[in-house]
């Protein structure tokens, strides 16, 4: 079944692992994945350059270094541009939107413009989350991402997700080579602003879910992950049924 077109929601607390999952189900459907935290993050680091010159770089920059929800005005203008630019009136490309609603606006503005077909909720125990985020490492040299965090307790299977080849190079050939990795960590990864991005988290996106069973009008899924990245055939299964229902 051609996932083309469609166009799936995920929602979950930062270090669910939901960018890990999308990146792999839209290899998989060659469909995009709109990360809103990467694209701010990659517009803020382009500064005021081009698509953020209209929607306020600074005030942007400022909320995400707190670690706080950037404004309901602001980031509604700032997605509903990327998703508008994605494919064109014939052929529409389909999503993974991730990181995208956060709040009960946000989930209004999503509906209001049938930006939406599914949803689904990520959801993982606290503790793995927060392993999970202080472990995340992304290459600067090839831009991929890895995790150092070893989650294998409490029937949990999460290793470290980690350079595979051999001599320890990212998987990737930068400038004809195989990158050598160059960690960094992001510069939100810390104990504080993790603390307010997950008490954001617990206010405003359990606000979000609320919504879309009270607005209706899109199916809810919620996936309660155990394992770990093995998991994302189950995912896609439960996504691809939804429409193959539907059909
Ligand atoms: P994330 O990578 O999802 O943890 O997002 C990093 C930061 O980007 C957040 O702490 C917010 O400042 C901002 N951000 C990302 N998505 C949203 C959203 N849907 N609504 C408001 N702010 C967001």
């Amino acid at each position: 079944m051609s996932m083309l077109g469609k166009r799936i929601v995920f929602i979950g607390a930062p270090g669910v692992g939901k960018g890990t999952f999308a990146k792999l189900l839209c290899k998989r459907w060659n469909i995009p994945h709109i990360c809103v935290g990467d694209m701010l993050r990659d517009d803020v680091n382009k500064s005021a350059a081009g698509s953020l010159n209209n929607s306020g770089a600074d005030e942007i920059a400022i909320f995400m270094k707190r670690g706080m929800l950037i404004p309901d005005s602001t980031i509604c203008k700032y997605v509903g541009m990327k998703l508008k630019t994605l494919g064109n009136d014939n052929t529409r490309s389909g999503y993974i939107l991730d990181g995208f609603p956060r709040s009960k606006a946000q989930v209004k503005y999503l509906l209001d413009n049938d930006f939406v077909d599914v949803v689904v909720h990520i959801t993982l125990d606290r503790w793995v989350s927060i392993d999970k985020i202080l472990g995340r490492r992304r290459c600067v040299t090839c831009g991929n991402d890895f995790n150092v965090a070893n989650v294998m307790t409490d029937g949990y299977n999460m290793p470290p997700i980690l350079p595979t080849d051999e001599g320890y190079q990212c998987p990737q050939i930068v400038l004809g080579k195989l990158c050598e990795p160059n960690f960094s960590t992001r510069s939100d990864d810390n104990v504080e602003s993790l603390t307010k991005r997950l008490e954001s988290y617990d206010v405003e996106t359990t606000v979000a879910v609320e919504s879309f069973k009270e607005f209706g009008g899109v199916a809810l899924h919620h996936f309660p992950v155990k394992k770990g990245i093995e998991e994302a055939d189950d995912l896609a299964e439960v996504i691809m049924q939804w429409f193959n229902i539907r059909k």
